[in-house]
């Protein structure tokens, strides 16, 4: 592919676009062995999952359904709020379904807390599952954790492939460490 440059990013990359593409490889390689035979859907988690999302599905040689929802709780900052707001008001219909929830980190937890508690509650899936692009070493606000994850990383923040600062860098094609503010 032929693709501009980007201009220089701040910060040290974490890993590259090759490393996320090999790594994304192996992860759907499991997913597609668990899933086989699974009325499947998808369901990334807008907006950081996106890059993630794409490139993890298009892995994946099977008969799945995709939805999305759209949830914000870091509001552009580097903290996490505490909150987690839902932005639609209906949930994705997957009665039946086992559902594979995505997410760009798995941080405090609870963004994917509190998806999973509001899917089981309503929406009465078959299983819900969680897979994250990067895992933190760290102790979580909520009992949650993920049953697949590509990276296992120290509690920095990061950019690119999705993931935000003050909302740039999401299209960065590699992640970052950065040490905000910058
Ligand atoms: P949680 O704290 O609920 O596990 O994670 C919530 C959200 O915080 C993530 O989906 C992501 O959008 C954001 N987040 C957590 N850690 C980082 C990070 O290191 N970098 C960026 N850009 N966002 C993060
Ligand atoms: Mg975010």
């Amino acid at each position: 592919m032929n693709r501009p440059p980007f201009p220089a990013a701040p910060g040290r990359v974490l890993f590259s676009a090759g490393v996320i593409a090999a790594r994304l490889d192996t992860l759907a390689a499991e997913l597609t062995a668990f899933y086989r035979e699974k009325p499947l859907t998808v369901l990334p988690i807008l907006n950081g999952s996106l890059p993630f999302a794409a490139d993890l599905l298009r892995r994946i040689p099977l008969p799945l359904h995709l939805e999305c929802l759209s949830v914000a709780s870091y509001h552009g900052a580097a903290q996490s709020s505490g909150t987690v707001t839902f932005r639609q008001h209906t949930l994705p219909p997957v009665a039946d379904r086992d559902v594979l929830l995505l997410d760009d980190i798995l941080d405090t937890g609870r963004t994917l807390h509190a998806v999973r508690q509001r899917l089981l509650a309503e929406a009465a899936p078959r299983s819900v599952r969680v897979a994250v692009l990067l895992r933190k070493n760290k102790l979580r606000a909520e009992p949650m954790e993920a049953d697949y994850a590509g990276f296992d990383i120290a509690d920095e923040f990061v950019i690119g492939y999705g993931l935000d600062y003050e909302g740039r860098y999401r299209n960065l094609p590699e992640l970052r460490v950065i040490t905000p503010p910058c």
